[in-house]
This record gives structure tokens, sequence and C-alpha cells, in this order.
């Protein structure tokens, strides 16, 4: 697998830490309002490429946190005169509604912020016993940039040419122009408690965290003080991501992340997303006219470092696309009811091996840094060979494996192309006894695996003592 690596700027073949293991650690949204569809990318690319690197046999432990203590939280619940707990918790709900209906699986932990301040508190701490935290009069406590040597490398800046530009905190703190701070390029690990915000108790006073601190210690502590991926949104490599890093090298002393991967960003009729030019779309808006499933097809119709355009001539070509791949699972599902008993023929095994090279294709462009618009291309290819090579007829097993191909292949891509009545129970039967066979045979990959084909077809495995038990999700 070769992925491009914004810290080096060059594609590089993975090599994880752990041989058949991948950490891996997405930042989330801040959750004030529902989730729009720029928000929705990296979760779709990502989870996809947590999909291709199961399917590859890795065992991937995926952490995408929520932030839910933040300005623009504070300031919607001031509006709403709720709780800022109440906008937070009502907005994860909705995120998770929204997840599921883009087919993107929950992670293995799902952090919030407000759950993990004493990490934040602890590792600010061992910052400024190192040297790279200070307090000023007010109580708010600043990163000291220009101690941390390594400051830009993620980015490409250099130090000297950088302004500080740090998303609403740095701003703020320029408006206010605390005593004390030493360097414009200075960041904020923890800020003063103002009337009617959030404040949880800290050596240096009552506050709450910046921004940043966040990801560095939800990361560490879920997957450890290096991991293999940190991934995100482009617009989080500066200065998010260059501020993790330092905060994280600083009080660690080892690399933070190997690979940083970065997705492109999605624009609206080749305008940026914004609500004032009228051109917002939150993914619920797409819901009220389309299967979501449609929105997840064409955001995976690019690579997803490209920038992404969305219009809805575009979507229509999506919906039209998608719709062409199901008709073809579905004519397949039909011959295997309908068509001919008995063996496939010598020309459908050759048709089989078809189709095997054709997997070994969607295989290596995936390989090829994610190259999911490829993938589709392929998929299409195949969706031709299933039309021209059964229009005549052709065996049920012969059907059956072909569409088992093309499913298999889109749901590596988390679309789901069977409808859940076609998920027949002795499907799921059929997967589950393959599954304890690989496993007695210790072939973990294959048995993990089929996990992820079945929990992406909506069934959910769990091993109980009686058995393995399944149900539908
Ligand atoms: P935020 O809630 O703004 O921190 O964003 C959550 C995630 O969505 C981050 O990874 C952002 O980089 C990403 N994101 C936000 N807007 C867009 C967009 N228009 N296109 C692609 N990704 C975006
Ligand atoms: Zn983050």
């Amino acid at each position: 697998m070769k992925i491009y690596n914004t810290l080096t700027r060059r594609l590089e073949e993975f090599v994880p830490i752990e041989e058949g293991k991948v950490t891996m650690y997405v930042c989330g949204p801040t959750v004030y309002n529902l989730i729009h569809i720029g928000n929705a990318r990296p979760m779709i690319v990502f989870d996809t490429f947590r999909r291709y690197m199961t399917y590859r046999g890795y065992e991937v432990s995926y952490v995408s946190n929520f932030t839910d203590v933040d300005d623009k939280i504070i300031n919607a619940a001031n509006e709403e005169g709720v709780s800022a707990s109440e906008i937070s918790e009502r907005y994860i709900k909705e995120c998770i509604k929204d997840m599921e209906g883009l087919n993107v699986m929950p992670a293995t932990v799902h952090p919030q912020a407000t759950q993990e301040i004493p990490s934040m508190i602890e590792m600010i701490k061992v910052l400024e016993e190192k040297g790279y935290a200070y307090r000023v009069s007010d109580g708010t406590v600043y990163y000291r940039t220009r101690r941390f040597k390594g400051y830009g490398k993620l980015s490409g800046k250099n130090i000297d040419e950088l302004e500080s530009g740090h998303r609403s905190e740095g701003h703020a703190l320029k408006v206010t122009g605390a005593e004390g701070k030493e360097d414009d390029l200075d960041f904020v690990l923890w800020k003063p408690k103002k009337e009617g915000e959030p404040f949880w108790d800290s050596p240096w006073g009552e506050g709450r965290p910046g921004w940043h601190i966040e990801c560095s210690c939800m990361s560490k502590r879920y997957l450890g003080d290096t991991i293999d991926i940190h991934a995100g949104g482009e617009d989080l490599i500066f200065p998010h991501h260059e501020n993790e890093i330092a905060q994280s090298e600083a009080a660690n002393g080892v690399p933070f992340a190997h690979y940083w991967m970065h997705n492109g960003f999605l624009n609206i009729n080749n305008q940026k997303m914004s609500k004032s030019l009228g051109n917002f779309f939150t993914v619920r808006d797409i819901a009220a006219r389309y299967d979501l499933q449609v929105l997840r097809f064409f955001m995976l119709s690019a690579q997803y470092r490209s920038p992404l355009n969305f219009s809805d001539e575009l979507m229509e070509s999506a919906k039209a696309g998608l719709d062409r791949i199901k008709n073809a699972v579905s004519n397949l599902s039909d011959i295997e009811k309908n068509g001919a008993d008995g063996d496939v023929s010598e020309e459908e095994k050759n048709n089989l091996a078809e189709a095997a090279r054709q997997r070994d294709r969607f295989n290596e462009v995936m390989d090829d840094d994610l190259n999911t618009a490829d993938a589709v291309s392929v998929i299409f290819d195949l969706v031709r060979h299933a039309n021209t090579t059964t229009k005549d007829g052709a065996s049920k097993e012969y059907a059956r494996q072909l569409k088992d191909e093309i499913v298999t292949l889109g749901s590596i891509l988390g679309l789901i192309l069977v409808s859940e009545e076609e998920v027949l129970d002795e499907d799921i039967e059929r997967l589950i006894e393959e599954r304890q066979q690989a496993r007695k045979e210790k072939n973990f990959a294959r048995a993990d695996e089929i996990r992820d084909e079945l929990l992406s077809k909506g069934i959910q495995l769990k091993d109980t003592r009686e058995g393995v038990k399944w149900s539908r999700i």
C-alpha cells in the first residue's frame, strides 16, 4: 500500500509499526450543528481506507473524536439558552445518524473532549515541566512554539514567516491581548474560565482546554505515543496538526505519527461552501433528496486528495452510476434464482477468471494511495462484464460468484449493493461457518474479512459462549 504522506510530501510504502496492525486517528467534527457535506468527506474516505486495510488483513484500530467544547458550541448554547453539553450531545446523536446513513462504521473509540480533561491536564503539566508551556497573568497557558525545533515540518512553513493564525482561540487572545504572552506564535493550551462557559479545575485555575491538545491526548490514550496514521481534512494541516505534533512530540519525546493523510476540500459549484454564499448543505439536506449511499458513491468517484466539486448534475450522474451497478447486481440475483442448475461451464470459468483479474486491478489501484476513482471504474468494468456474459442466460452458480465479486468490492467501498431482504439468513450462516473454519485454520485475516463483509451488509457478529450470534444493525 502506498500512501501520500503530507509530512514527507511523497508517496511512501506503508510500513506499520506492528505487523498486521494499523493505528489510526482521524480528527472528527465540532458538534455545534448538523454536519455538512464537507465534514462527510473525511468520514467517508478514511472509513473506506479502514475498510480496505481490514479487507487486506490488517487489524485496524480507528479513533475519531468529537470536539464537544468550543466557542461555536458555547455560542450556539447561548443563542438557544441551553447548556453547551445539551448542544453537543444533541449533535453527536445527529452526527451518528448521518454516519449510519453514509454507512460509515463506528470508530473503535469515539472519544469526546469533555470526557478527557484529566489526560489533557496531565499532558500540559508535562509540557510545563519540560519548559514548553507557561502560564500568563490571566490564567491562559501557552505553548512555547519556538522551543519546538520541528515546528513547521508538516505544513512546510518556516517559523520566521509564520503568523499566529490559530482558529478562533488565537484570534480571541490577540483581541484580549493577555499580558505575558512571549511570542505571537505561541498557541493556547488552556484558557481561563469566562462567564457562562463550561469550565474545569486545573493547576492553572478554572478554565477549559485549547482545541489542539485534545487530539494529542486522545491519540496517546487510545493508540499510544506513536501511531501509524493521523488524518483529517487539508485545512487542519496548519495550525491544528502542526500544533498537535509540537505538543505530542515535546511531551512524549517520540515521533507522533508516521503517516499524515489529508483529504482535499469539497466545493460547491466550484466555490467554497459557506453559509453567507447560500451554498451550504448539511448531510441531512442531501438525505431529503437522495439515498445517502449516492453521496458516498459521489465522494468516492474522486481520489481523496483532489478537490471535489459538488453540483446537482454530478449528484444525478452519481445516482445513475450507482443505479447501474445495483441493476447489474439485481439481474445477477434473478439469475441466481432462475438460471441453469449445475456446474459453471468452461466459458463461465474463464469469465470468472476475468472477474478475478478485475479484483486484482481493484487492489492495485486502491494500493496506489486509495485511488477510489479508478476502483469505481473497475466496478463499472465488472458490471459491463456481468451484463455481457449473462445476457443470453447463465448458470446459477456463475451468477452467484459474479454477484459476490461485485458486492464484495462494493462493500470495501462501503456501498450496500444488495437490499436487506436479499442478505438471506442462509448466506449469513454460510459466511459465519466459513469464518469459524478460517479461525480454526488460524487464518485470522480471512476471518476478519468475513466479519467486515458481514458488517458492511448490516450484520453484526457476537462471539458468545454458546457460539456465534448475529443481529442486524
Ligand atoms: P470541523 O468540524 O470544522 O473541525 O471539521 C471536521 C472535519 O471536516 C475536518 O477533518 C475538516 O478538515 C473536514 N472538512 C471541513 N470542511 C470540509 C470541506 N469543505 N471539504 C472537505 N473536508 C472538510
Ligand atoms: Zn484533531
